[in-house]
């Protein structure tokens, strides 16, 4: 899978907000430590965490799977535009087949699946991949042949969302209870983020990966 980065709102949307809220804005060293800190204690120490709706990130994720997406759709506080397999299956039509599954084969259907690493599931994966490719040439509408996806086929989205509910993504999904999938994407997610952004976001990583 790839992370990256679109947009992130300037820090100082942020701490001008919050001043705002006490008119302490002679106090404002313009970004520097004393803003920052700020930001880390009203709303994370004092849990004025509605500050941290200022801060909008934009994000393009590339290459995860549908099963990934499923639960990365369970996070209502944030926007998805995703690629739409009604509109896109066709991409399967100028294929050859991919089965024997040779090394060969197994590398092209890497191309629109995610390998989990057990060979069973991935090689089932791509029976299931060949399948489909199957209902696509033979000219089954896309509406119809899309029920027959493995969860395993990769979609990309842009994925945009304030940092409070950043914070509780990285909270539920860098936990190790949390599927390996959405576990590898918050973790590429944080580290998409802003160096100067990460230090409002640490706190939130359950274990090092
Ligand atoms: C380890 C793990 C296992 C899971 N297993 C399952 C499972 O088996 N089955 C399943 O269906 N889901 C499962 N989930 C998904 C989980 O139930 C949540 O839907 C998902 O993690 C999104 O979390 P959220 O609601 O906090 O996020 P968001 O939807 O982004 O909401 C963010 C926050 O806004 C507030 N909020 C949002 N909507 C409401 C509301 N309607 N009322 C009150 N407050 C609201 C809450 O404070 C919430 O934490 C699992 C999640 C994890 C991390």
């Amino acid at each position: 899978m790839q992370v990256h980065l679109k947009h992130a709102t300037p820090l100082s949307c942020c701490y001008e907000a919050i001043r705002t809220c006490y008119q302490s804005f002679a106090y404002s060293d313009g970004g520097g430590r004393k803003d920052l800190e700020l930001i880390d204690r009203v709303a994370n120490k004092y849990r004025h965490n509605s500050t941290l709706e200022h801060l909008f990130y934009n994000f393009e994720i590339l290459g995860i799977s549908r099963a990934c997406l499923q639960e990365l759709a369970r996070h209502r506080m944030a926007s998805f535009s995703v690629k739409s397999s009604r509109y896109t299956l066709s991409e399967l039509k100028t294929q050859e087949s991919f089965l024997p599954l040779s090394a060969q084969n197994l590398e092209r259907a890497q191309k629109f699946l995610v390998f989990t690493g057990i060979e069973a599931v991935d090689h089932a994966s791509v029976q299931a991949l060949e399948n489909l490719r199957l209902l696509i040439s033979n000219h089954v509408k896309n509406d119809y042949a899309k029920f027959a996806m493995p969860e395993s086929y990769k979609t990309s989205l842009a994925f945009s969302l304030n940092a409070r509910s950043l914070q509780n993504f990285l909270s539920l999904r860098t936990d190790s209870k949390a599927l390996w999938e959405i576990r590898q994407l918050a973790f590429a997610i944080y580290e998409a983020l802003p160096q100067d952004h990460q230090y409002l976001f640490s706190a939130c990583l359950k274990e090092a990966r």
